[in-house]
């Protein structure tokens, strides 16, 4: 028996977590010039901040689709965008700390942390910033959105209310759902590319073995590639998941050499062009 059928029930699993914090279906919905509008600095802050905001603001990303966050930063341009801005919705743990420079220039706008309370997991001197990976996380970052938007539009509050209430019940089922079936799984180790999947692991026990740290654009060591080879040849690991907006060639080194199935995982960071297309989402 290999990590086959628990690795199974982690992909079902994790599909559903992608649909729930998925694509926010904005369908034909316009830029109206007399709605409020509300900055997020990425994709999963602007997926829970539309779902309490609805109908009431636009809410818009700093980042724009199709580009891997980790290392973006704003140019000229953008931070003169944002100064216009009345709130800003950003994550912390270090996965905008760009957010300082727009900060210094915009004295009136108010900046909310989303990750305000979540007990940080730090490997060596960096903070693992991926915290929307887990629906026990992601309950602490609708709360903050929530109270974020009831500070900044007070007349809206018991709309966001209502809608808060509605996305914390589907937060709060699917936590259970990641603990229940989590709990039963007899092989808890799965193999990632960087390491997104870290409070993930720890909320449901599991146990996360990633090529490289919590930035993506680092290089996967030698050392790193031989130990993971080993790890899937004594587990006897049927599977290894790769990532929609990055394309690693050491996932498929190690596919080729011990004929794993390669899998895609969603991170969640961003969407990709095509996403954007098809749902048209609008972005900043
Ligand atoms: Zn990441």
């Amino acid at each position: 028996m290999g990590g086959n059928i628990y690795e199974k029930t982690l992909i079902a699993i994790l599909l559903i977590m992608t649909l729930i914090l998925g694509i926010t279906s904005c369908g034909t919905k316009t830029v109206e010039s007399s709605k409020p509008v509300v900055y997020a600095s990425f994709y999963p802050i602007y997926d829970l901040a539309s779902k309490i905001g609805s109908d009431k603001i636009t809410v818009r990303t700093i980042i724009p689709p199709g580009i891997e966050p980790h290392d973006w930063e704003p140019a000229t341009k953008d931070v003169a965008e944002m100064t216009k801005a009345k709130t800003i919705l950003y994550l912390g743990l270090g996965m905008d700390s760009w957010i300082d420079k727009i900060k210094t220039n915009a004295p009136n706008v108010t900046f909310y942390e989303v990750s305000k309370g979540i007990t940080p997991i730090v490997e060596g001197n960096q903070t693992n910033p991926h915290i929307w990976l887990s629906p026990k996380e992601a309950l602490i970052m609708a709360k903050n959105i929530h109270e974020a938007l009831q500070k900044s539009f007070p007349n809206d509050k018991d709309y966001f209310e209502k809608n808060y209430q509605n996305l914390k019940i589907t937060l709060e089922t699917l936590n259970k759902e990641y603990t229940d079936t989590l709990s039963q799984a007899k092989h808890k180790t799965f193999i990632v590319y960087h390491s997104a999947f870290d409070y993930l692991a720890r909320d449901y026990g599991l146990k996360q073995e990633a090529l490289v740290g919590s930035d993506e654009e680092a290089e996967v060591s030698p050392a790193r590639m031989t130990e993971i080879i080993n790890l899937i040849k004594s587990k006897n690991i049927k599977y290894i998941f790769t990532e929609p907006l990055t394309s690693p060639k050491p996932i498929q080194t190690i596919a080729k050499e011990t004929g794993v199935q390669i899998l895609h995982l969603n991170t969640i960071e961003g969407l990709t062009k095509e996403d954007v297309k098809k749902k048209k989402i609008i972005f900043h």
